[in-house]
């Protein structure tokens, strides 16, 4: 295995090497008066991305998997009943998690494909006039399908209803790479981590917190220690940590937050809009299908393709690994054989992503998929090609 080739998983993503250097720090003290330099950008930063001047932020050494816990158990206590739709791996995994913590789960089946129905949040809710719902849990971007939901729906379905539901979204995969707008969406807590848009090691995970989720901790009463936010916030407004921070995670986040503002956040997720159409035009002219079901509901960050009849995406990712030494994502769940996913997302140019297109098309050429080789290439260089600044150039 060569460490030359991009990843294509949908994170954890490529590590540029401006990161991997900061990531490579000697060990300071964490108790030094100068850490609350290094920290306080960090999280000020953060604040930046999430769109949010009301929002807390909080951070632990753990992944989005750890984040969803945070989120719960500082704000709910056992029985409490939680609203969720189940539209693929990760909306599924975050009502076990739910579960398996106590919580009355109520669940809105919703075909794979499919985003976050605010219509059928709103009827749950209408009916709820006891306000037994204390929280509704929305997956951002459901990696296992590619689709990215409304979130600015559910928030009017929830207003609509006229219910005080916490808000809570799961922003794993979006965060970093495409719009995100805390305030604006009435967002109570937000779940990232390092490995994704910020484009860093696995091993934080990331949270923003609105005040009003900050005053349902007095009430929660699932357990909670090494997430306890209260101990977080209050170690942190002293400018450290309740115990041993991840070091060179947090030199490595303030380095990421750098180049995403020197890039500019915008820019930012114009380019992954704009890898995301690459891979979408290639698809479209493989003949074959996404799972996501209709352009509102594309991810930019990864897309999820169903494989023809007939043929198993497993294969064809252990092809493309084995023959080619590049990794795409299998398909998860449901998805298992059916489909298999581009990510497209992090550190990622327009030259990578056309390499990861040529790649996947020549395994699917081994395996006799009924596709032209070159195809998708072609249809992805159409649309990413830059004329005009040849013609800007020669003027
Ligand atoms: N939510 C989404 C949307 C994800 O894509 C992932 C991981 O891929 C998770 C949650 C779980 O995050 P982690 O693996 O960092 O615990």
């Amino acid at each position: 295995m060569s460490d030359q080739n991009p990843v294509f998983i949908p994170g954890p993503t490529n590590i540029p090497d401006r990161l991997r250097r900061a990531l490579q720090v000697q060990t300071r003290d964490h108790r030094a008066p100068d850490f609350v330099d290094t920290l306080a950008p960090v999280l000020s930063g953060i604040k930046t991305v999430l769109n949010t001047t009301d929002g807390n932020v909080v951070t632990f050494p753990s992944t989005g998997t750890g984040g969803w816990e945070a989120a719960i158990t500082n704000t709910l206590s056992p029985g409490d009943r939680v609203l969720v739709a189940r539209y693929g791996m990760f909306s599924h995994r975050w009502i076990d998690l739910c579960q398996r913590h106590g919580l009355d789960v109520r669940i809105i089946e919703t075909d794979w494909g499919a985003g976050a129905p605010a219509d059928r949040f709103e009827e749950e809710l209408r009916a709820d006039t006891g306000h037994r719902i204390k929280a509704v849990l929305v997956t951002h971007n459901e990696t296992a399908t590619g689709v990215l939901s409304d979130i600015s729906a559910v928030r009017r379905a929830m207003d609509m209803a006229g219910h005080p539901a916490l808000l809570f979204v799961d922003a794993v995969s979006s965060l970093a790479s495409v719009p995100f707008r805390m305030d604006d969406w009435g967002v109570d807590i937000v779940v990232s981590g390092s490995q994704k848009g910020f484009m860093l090691t696995t091993g934080m995970a990331i949270l923003g917190v609105s005040p009003k989720a900050l005053g349902a901790i007095e009430t929660a009463r699932l357990p909670r220690t090494f997430f306890d936010f209260r101990d977080m916030m209050g170690a942190n407004a002293r400018g450290g940590f309740p115990y041993t921070p991840p070091l060179q995670l947090i030199y490595g986040m303030r380095e990421s937050l750098n180049m995403l503002f020197e890039e500019g956040l915008e820019n930012v997720y114009a380019r992954h809009n704009r890898l995301a159409e690459g891979v979408r035009r290639a698809v479209d002219a493989w003949g074959l299908k996404l799972v996501a079901k209709s352009p509102e509901l594309y991810s930019d960050t990864v897309s999820a393709i169903y494989v023809p009849d007939g043929f198993d995406s497993n294969a064809l990712t252990d092809h493309a690994f084995h023959a080619y030494d590049v990794s795409f994502g299998i398909g998860l769940g449901e998805m298992n054989g059916r489909a298999f996913r581009i990510g497209h997302l992090g550190s990622l140019t327009d030259v990578m992503v056309l390499s990861g297109l040529a790649t996947i098309e020549m395994a699917m050429a081994d395996l006799n998929y009924p596709i032209r080789l070159g195809s998708g290439v072609a249809a992805a260089q159409e649309y990413l090609r830059r004329p005009a600044q040849a013609a800007a150039k020669s003027a």
